[in-house]
């Protein structure tokens, strides 16, 4: 297989077109070429009038030798790179012992798949229920105002990002390609192909509940056990090493390799890992609002008149400004064509965050606005930042009118500084509903003052950002662990407790879907190569 890079053609071409692109420049007569098909498309916006198109493609050619010695010194045409996945080693049949999987995000769920294929017969221990049950008390809260704390966006089967944009685009580092792997398990149960090439992919929230189920299927198939609700709420440590692990129900499970894959919600089970001597120190996080505009305002900015193209979708967008205090705004998690949603896991508080479906195609864009706070800001304890999160999503609750309601403000009066009375021409999508009124008391000064900048400054890279009707609803808290539960980077266990990987985004080593999983990957190859070396 070959493959070609940098093959740049017009938004609007056609199949014929792109057809004649590769043999133009691979130098080939039609009957030479098999087949072909793309490994990245991405777009080129830069010029709206004259929006490209970017591929590499992998071709079979019938006689590749020859071609690839004619292009030995062309840097964009070459032999395809090995990206498939290979596995670090396989359990013995006769194996006894089983690790211990803890949450079922897409951490858990990849770090398990990883052990199942493996071999290793993995325990998956879920605090929330099955995904379809889990859909129905999530929606209670945002229709019914009820909160259902071990069942709701953060928790139970397919973890926090479940009821999402589905964004899948990481800027983690991926030697091992192991992205490609997520890529195609995600295809096999049932995600769009095109997520495997184009260059921001996405899957939207009802084809998401759809595909966890079935590979929690797989993974049962292969050998794992599922347990939902069934919370870890103790950990048996001797001489630094783990033993074991209480549940919920009272029982106690035999583990000495165990995957920590608890998001960053778990606030209950940080605690408890603190008091049990597990190292945990604070790390940095964001906090900030949600902003919503009209959908068709971020298409044309970005766009022009390429908005509306098939290929381009709903587009996004990507703001960064440092304030004059020394702040970093930016936006957060863009859901273009999606709706705000409500995101807490405990009882009086208030979080949002963003989702969409595949479609991506409901009337307002949103984007998390957020500032980069630091342990400066809550000092003195590793736990500090949970109590930060909590003491603002509580305010947010009560200025939201103490009935899950989001405070929410006008773009134009926060600009102003004064309190909102009526909507304009946006209708905030945050369900159960918004209070409008005054946003100054819902986060400390140093981030109202830094997002007050930002907004205006934002108009330079989005003509219309500012506009007076967009709607900011509050409060953005949830945009990573405020902690880190430190591992060796060789052995990727527990500085202090050997046999306990703690990973993903809770233990502070991943921010995304994607990344998430390349983590969960990671962290199943090192157990299962120490299961190994054991015996
Ligand atoms: P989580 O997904 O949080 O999973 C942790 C799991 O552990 C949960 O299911 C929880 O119930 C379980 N658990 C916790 N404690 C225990 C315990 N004591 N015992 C047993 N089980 C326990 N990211 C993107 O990349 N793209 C997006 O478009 C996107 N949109 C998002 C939209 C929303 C509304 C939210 C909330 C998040 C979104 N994210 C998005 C972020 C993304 O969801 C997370 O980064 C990702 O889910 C982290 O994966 P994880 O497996 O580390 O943790």
């Amino acid at each position: 297989m070959l493959r070609i890079s940098e093959l740049t053609l017009p938004l609007s071409h056609t199949e014929e077109e792109l057809n004649a692109a590769i043999l133009d420049r691979l130098g080939i007569p039609a009957g030479e070429l098999l087949s072909f098909t793309l490994f990245r498309r991405s777009y080129d916006a830069r010029k709206k009038t004259a929006i490209t198109l970017n591929y590499t493609i992998d071709v079979e050619v019938k006689d590749e030798p020859a071609v690839l010695a004619r292009h030995a010194k062309t840097t964009n045409v070459g032999p395809t790179p090995d990206t498939s996945y290979h596995y670090v080693t396989r359990a013995p049949a006769s194996i006894k012992k089983r690790p211990v999987v803890i949450g079922f995000g897409p951490c858990g769920l990849f770090a398990a798949l990883i052990l199942a294929e493996m071999g290793f017969n993995p325990i998956i221990l879920e605090r929330g229920k099955t995904v379809r049950e889990r859909t129905k008390d999530t929606w209670g809260l945002w229709r019914q105002r009820e909160l259902k704390p071990e069942s709701n966006v953060q928790f139970g089967e397919g973890g926090a990002g479940t009821f999402s944009d589905g964004k899948l685009y990481s800027q983690v580092k991926d030697p091992k390609h192991y992205g490609r792997k997520v890529l195609a398990e995600f295809v096999a149960a049932d995600a769009p192909p095109e997520i495997m090439y184009v260059s921001k992919p996405h899957i939207g929230t009802f084809r998401l509940v759809k595909m966890i189920q079935l590979m929690r299927e797989k993974i049962e198939k292969l050998g794992g056990e599922f347990r939902f609700e069934q919370r870890v709420e103790d950990v048996l440590i001797e001489d630094g090493q783990i033993r074991g692990l209480t549940l919920n129900t009272g029982e106690q499970i035999e583990a000495d390799h165990v995957v920590l894959a608890i998001g960053h919600s778990a606030r209950d089970t940080f605690e408890m890992l603190y008091e049990r001597g597990v190292y945990i120190e604070a790390k940095p996080f964001s906090i900030g609002f949600r902003a919503e505009h009209p959908q068709s305002l971020i298409d044309k900015c970005r766009f022009g008149p390429g908005a509306g193209h098939p290929i381009l979708g709903a587009a996004d967008y990507k703001l960064v400004h440092h304030a004059s205090n020394g702040r970093s705004v930016y936006s957060f998690c863009m859901c273009p064509g999606g709706t705000v949603v409500a995101a807490t896991s405990e009882p009086g508080r208030v979080v949002t965050n963003g989702m969409s479906q595949y479609s991506r195609n409901e009337r307002n864009a949103n984007s998390g606005i957020v500032v980069g706070i630091s342990p400066a800001d809550y000092p003195g304890h590793p736990l500090a930042g949970i109590a930060f999160q909590r003491e603002w999503e509580s305010r947010a609750y009560e200025l939201g009118g103490g009935n899950y309601n989001a405070p929410g403000q006008l773009v134009g009066d926060f600009i102003a500084n004064r309190p909102s009375t009526g909507l304009g021409s946006v209708e905030p999508s945050y369900k159960p509903g918004v209070t409008l009124g005054d946003l100054n008391p819902s986060l400390p000064k140093y981030a109202i003052d830094a997002i007050r900048e930002a907004l205006p400054a934002f108009e330079k890279q989005i003509r219309g950002y500012s506009m007076h009707d967009a709607v900011l609803t509050g409060i953005e808290t949830r945009t990573s662990s405020p902690i880190r539960i430190k591992r060796d980077d060789h052995t990727l266990q527990s500085l202090n407790t050997k046999g306990l990987y703690p990973a993903g985004e809770g233990a502070g080593y991943a921010g995304g879907i994607m990344s998430a999983a390349i983590d969960g990957i990671r962290v199943a190859e090192a157990l299962a190569l120490d299961m190994m070396a054991q015996g």
